[in-house]
């Protein structure tokens, strides 16, 4: 690893007088931070946290939740942050893998039955609390010590836990700086739950930064577009594809002239959403990135009509230092413009998950992580996410990204969203299957295939099209393909 290539002058000590974190309720200085950090110092002492025995947080989005994670951060307790219905028996799962040193949650009573460790009681009080506190721990000691436990969203499956060095956060915080750095005193729109990597990492970055956050309890599209629209204080926000979506149905909305960038990542962003914020002057980064790289790990610049250098459907370049390589299924690295799984390689990705056993998988013996996605490069060097590997269909020796069809089939009117699959099929190996909501009574069925067939390839046109009342999807929106595969077979 090389730490040195870190530009610690980018993270400078937040000055104990400018604003730490807001709310339409509160306003906090890194002062009252400091102060926090004072307080937990103390409260801990004596306690001894590590990677398997971390401080758990258990809660609904909350100043405190933020509060906590940034001192954790620079205290280096190591963290892990669960959805707040996380419950006993799920926790049972983490059991064999994380016993934790200390608990925060709003409910007393969660996880008695589970884990043995004391809960950590904290008093509004200790949110106005006042220290100079010596944050000399910014500095950029012990790179390779764990920051926090990460679960991965389940989109596939049960979610991995991810340990997430310093390092990483770091390296991605100085990767976003150009695009993403807000000045002093300003906000980053913080909408994301605060259990997963989105979230998070706004958290730590604006640490670093040493700018300010905005918190909403959670995503109301007026509120939002609100904040964005009147507010000159904002300069960043970051949303997942779906938040974004829901704001287009707003013919007016606008972001404020001083008003930077959305950040949107996390899943499959449509042609359509990049094209109305082009359109309408609405600056958006494209991104890609997942638990395991500590959110983003390539991104565009901010697409603007006058800024259309870089192709609209791709995710940018790879931050530097790391290194991306497009392979095929037997390992061999493929050329530019040839698809084929994407592999990454560098300090900003994670060593592996906490349970072992995943990593013999996931790792080459040169400590290439296989990101499960299907992708490629233009001869820029640009990034083009195709689809996840195990989502990819292969139908009569044809690849189909279940993306393509999708993004077709919602153009038809009426219909809300869609999902697309791959179903074994004895004569074409597998078979396309299309899912669909509806806000309308009727579809018709007829009208739609022939749509299908005029807007499609051959290959690509589902075989069958199934409504739903609605499709299964994680905390974050995007869709569990393996659940509706499985919905499928029963
Ligand atoms: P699990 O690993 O538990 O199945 P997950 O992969 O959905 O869940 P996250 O780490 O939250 O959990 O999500 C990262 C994944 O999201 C990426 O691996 C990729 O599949 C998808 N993704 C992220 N950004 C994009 C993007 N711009 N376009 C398409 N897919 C994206
Ligand atoms: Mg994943």
């Amino acid at each position: 690893m090389t730490p040195a290539s870190i530009n610690t002058d980018l993270f400078q000590n937040p000055d104990k007088s400018l604003i730490f974190l807001a709310s339409d309720r509160n306003e906090y200085t890194y002062q009252n931070l400091y102060g926090f950090t004072d307080w937990l110092l103390k409260k801990t002492e004596g306690v001894s946290f590590s990677a398997h025995k971390p401080l758990l947080i258990c809660s609904p989005s909350s100043d405190e939740v933020i509060f906590l994670i940034s001192a954790c951060f620079l205290l280096k307790i190591p963290f892990i942050s669960l959805h707040e219905d996380f419950s006993d028996s799920d926790a049972e799962k983490l059991k064999d893998q994380i016993d934790p040193a200390l608990i925060y949650t709003t409910d007393e009573n969660r996880f008695d039955q589970t884990f043995t460790a004391s809960n950590l009681q904290i008093s509004n009080d200790e949110l106005l609390r006042t220290a100079d506190f010596n944050t000399t721990s910014f500095s950029l000691h012990d790179p390779e010590q764990i920051a926090g436990l990460f679960l991965t969203s389940g989109s596939t499956g049960t979610p991995k836990i991810v340990p997430i060095k310093r390092r990483q956060v770091f390296f991605a915080a100085q990767a976003s700086a150009e695009n993403f750095k807000p000045g002093k005193n300003k906000y980053w729109l913080l909408c994301l739950p605060l259990n997963h990597v989105g979230g998070i990492s706004i958290i730590l970055r604006s640490l670093l930064y040493g700018s300010a956050i905005y918190r909403v309890d959670k995503f109301e599209t007026e509120e939002v577009s609100n904040l964005l629209a009147n507010h000159r204080e904002f300069e960043v926000a970051s949303m997942v594809p779906t938040m974004l979506i829901n704001i287009m149905d707003d013919s007016h909305f606008q972001t404020h002239p001083k008003f930077k960038a959305i950040l949107l990542g996390g899943g499959p962003i449509t042609l359509e959403l990049i094209e109305w914020a082009i359109t309408r002057g609405i600056p958006i980064v494209t991104s890609y990135g997942m638990t395991e790289t500590f959110a983003q790990i390539a991104a565009n610049p901010i697409l603007s009509p006058s800024g259309m250098y870089s192709p609209k459907n791709s995710v940018g370049r790879l931050f530097p230092p790391n290194s991306i390589e497009i392979r095929n299924d037997e390992g061999a690295a493929l050329p530019l413009r040839e698809s084929g799984q994407i592999w990454l390689k560098g300090p900003q990705i994670f060593d592996g998950y906490l349970s072992e056993d995943l990593n013999e998988i996931v790792f080459d013996e040169n400590g290439w992580f296989k990101t499960g996605d299907f992708g490629y490069l233009n001869f820029r060097k640009q990034l083009f996410i195709e689809t996840r590997r195990t989502d990819l269909i292969i139908t009569g020796g044809e690849n189909v990204n279940p993306h393509d069809v999708e993004q077709v089939i919602e153009t038809f009117p009426g219909i809300s969203r869609s999902a697309v699959i791959g179903v074994h099929d004895k004569k074409w190996g597998q078979r396309v299957v299309a899912f669909y909501t509806s806000d309308m009574d009727q579809i018709d069925e007829t009208e739609l295939k022939t749509y299908l067939k005029k807007e499609l390839l051959a290959y690509q046109v589902p075989k069958e099209l199934i409504r739903k009342d609605s499709l299964p999807v994680t905390a974050l929106g995007k869709i569990k393909k393996r659940e509706l595969l499985r919905s499928y077979r029963d």
